[in-house]
Formats: C-alpha cells, sequence, structure tokens
C-alpha cells in the first residue's frame, strides 16, 4: 500500500472527533467483523464512532460482542465518513444518498470503483478484517481483544476456514496475531463456518433437490415459497453454495434466491481458472474472481437461463456444452 495515502488516511482519522463507519447491504462475516473491528478500536481510541449496517446484523453474528452497536441509520453529523468491505457506492445502501463522496474506502475487492477521497483497496488482502488489523496496527490504534475477535472472525469467514485459493502465509501471520491480541479461533470457526440451525438445514434439502448440472457448472434456486415452507428467516442461502463448491464434478457453482422484492439474488462460486466477477459484473454485481454476487430484478427462472447463458458465453464454456 502506498505510504503517502495511509499517512493521509491516517491524519484524516486522527483529526476527526465523530466517525461513521459504514459497511455493506446484506452483510457477510466481513463486513460485521469489519464493522465491529475498526469501530472498537476507534472507540478505545477515544473517538465518538457510528457503526451502520443498513440490513442491520443478520442473527448469525450476534455473538459478536459489539454487534448491538451497529445501527441501521446514521443520525447527526459526521467530521469522517470510512466505507469498509464495499466494492461500490450502492453497495453502502441509502445511507450516503445525497451527501458528499466519503472521506475513506478500506476493501479488497478487485472490482472496486474507488469512489472515495482516499482508497485503501489491497486485491491481494483476503479479507477487509486483514487490511484493518495490519493498519490498526501500524497506526497504533488499539486491537482489545474484542476487536481482535471481531476481525479475525471477518478473516474465517471470507476465507471460509483459510482455505480459498487467494490465501496467504501474511494473511495467516495477522490471524495469528489477532489470535494472540485474544481471538478465539476455533470457536469463530465453529460459530461462523459450522453451526447451522434445524430450519437452514431443512432449507439446504430445498436447495439441494432442485440441483442440477450441465457439463461442469451446476447450479440450484431457492424460492420464497420453499422458503417459507420450512420457515427459513434470512434472504441468503444458508452458505448453501460454499457446500456446493466442494462438489467434485465442477468448476462453476450458480444459486438463485427468491427475493420479496421482486429480485432474485444470485452468487458464483468458481474454480481457479474462472473468473466469476466478471459474470457477476454483467449483471451489476461484482466481487472475487472466485466468489461474487448480483442482485437482479425479474423472474426467477427467467434469471435461471438468461444467468447461466451468460456465464457459459462469457467464460467461455460454450462449446463444452454443444
Ligand atoms: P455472495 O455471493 O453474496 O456471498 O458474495 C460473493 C462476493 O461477491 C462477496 O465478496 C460480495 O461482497 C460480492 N458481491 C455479492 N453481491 C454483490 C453485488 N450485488 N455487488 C457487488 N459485489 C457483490
Ligand atoms: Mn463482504
Ligand atoms: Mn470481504
Amino acid at each position: 500500500m502506498d505510504e503517502k495515502l495511509l499517512e493521509n488516511a491516517f491524519q484524516a482519522i486522527i483529526s476527526a472527533q465523530r466517525i461513521l463507519i459504514i459497511s455493506h447491504i446484506r452483510p457477510d462475516g466481513d463486513a460485521v467483523g469489519s464493522l465491529i473491528g475498526l469501530g472498537l478500536s476507534l472507540n478505545a481510541k477515544g473517538k465518538s464512532v457510528q457503526m451502520v449496517s443498513t440490513d442491520g446484523v443478520p442473527a448469525i453474528f450476534s455473538h459478536l460482542p459489539g454487534n448491538n452497536q451497529i445501527q441501521k441509520k446514521a443520525r447527526g453529523d459526521f467530521d469522517l465518513t470510512i466505507v469498509v468491505d464495499c466494492s461500490d457506492l450502492s453497495r453502502a445502501g441509502d445511507i450516503l444518498h445525497g451527501k458528499p463522496i466519503p472521506d475513506i474506502n478500506i476493501d479488497h475487492h478487485p472490482t472496486n470503483t474507488n469512489f472515495a477521497k482516499i482508497n485503501l483497496v489491497d486485491q491481494n488482502a483476503v479479507a477487509t478484517a486483514e487490511i484493518l488489523a495490519q493498519y490498526l496496527e501500524i497506526f497504533g490504534f488499539p486491537i482489545t481483544t474484542q476487536v481482535a475477535e471481531a476481525l479475525l472472525f471477518g478473516m474465517i469467514t471470507d476465507t471460509l476456514g483459510f482455505r480459498t485459493a487467494n490465501m496467504t502465509p501474511k494473511a495467516l501471520k495477522i490471524a495469528a496475531v489477532l489470535m494472540e491480541h485474544g481471538g478465539n479461533l476455533p470457536v469463530l470457526y465453529q460459530k461462523g463456518l459450522l453451526d447451522k440451525s434445524f430450519t437452514a438445514a431443512r432449507y439446504w434439502g430445498a436447495g439441494l433437490s432442485n440441483l442440477e448440472k450441465e457439463g461442469r457448472i451446476i447450479w440450484t434456486s431457492l424460492s420464497l415459497e420453499e422458503r417459507k415452507a420450512v420457515g427459513y428467516k434470512g434472504r441468503d442461502d444458508a452458505e448453501l453454495v460454499n457446500f456446493l463448491s466442494t462438489i467434485e464434478e465442477t468448476d462453476i457453482v450458480i444459486i438463485f434466491i427468491e427475493q420479496d422484492d421482486g429480485f432474485v439474488k444470485v452468487s458464483w462460486r468458481s474454480q481457479p481458472a474462472f473468473d466469476v466477477s466478471l459474470v457477476a459484473l454483467f449483471f451489476g454485481g461484482g466481487g472475487h474472481a472466485a466468489a461474487a454476487g448480483a442482485t437482479i430484478k425479474g423472474d426467477l427462472k427467467k434469471i435461471q437461463t438468461d444467468v447461466i447463458a451468460k456465464t457459459k458465453a462469457i467464460l467461455g464454456l460454450q462449446e463444452t456444452f454443444a
């Protein structure tokens, strides 16, 4: 990372008193972990901090200390706005609508649009939480046990337990430092990646029974009706996509989750030879080469057909299926 940029970010944070931190809609473990990790550290540094997530905090993250400080709306004025784990401004929700551009953008998505005054984007980082852990140490900001827990949680969840293809020795070293600061790896791993509710397991059942395969692409859908039938409370796939990625006979996994607002959430996962962020970008979303997403308006079945065709076309898979 450019030292001048880091110095500018440091000065901006030091001279601010009221700081707003925002993470992305439909928050994942890295979004929540980064928000809490940075928020609690700046709090401990004596700053007045508001941590905001438009969609609140999903129940699966309620074990993280500090999660109750996250609000759905920003209140009052701020001297500094920091956006974490968002590849573009629309990911921040409507909090910044009509406001000046944010001051600092801290992220690790290759599709990041550099939307802030100071853009600290490191594509080689496995999680935004990894970048934050590094900066907090460089800046000399407090890494309390709670900060370490939150950041380690972000790293564990974005790497599916340090096993994604983008893992680096540096990320493992940073995770080790977070453990030294009190991050409980086994507990965070269990809570972030293994624990599942009974309704989530039944919801997986619906997704698994809809599973289809053509060549080395597999896909499934989760309709609103199926979600209601099992009583699953979230609007996501209960991480089914990550399980589907472990199926041996596949390079690309796509999951379609029908929403109650006329949209369909699409998630792609791929083996290293394929960059699914290109397909997600085409549909107005974004992400990483191996994990990307988009939210598309329209009918579930039609979107399914369009997305599968486009995925094959963009990734050059057409001939395999002829
Ligand atoms: P998901 O499929 O939601 O688990 O997301 C996989 C990756 O793609 C994550 O890094 C997300 O931050 C990113 N992503 C998901 N949906 C979108 C979207 N609509 N726009 C930009 N990035 C997204
Ligand atoms: Mn995220
Ligand atoms: Mn992330």
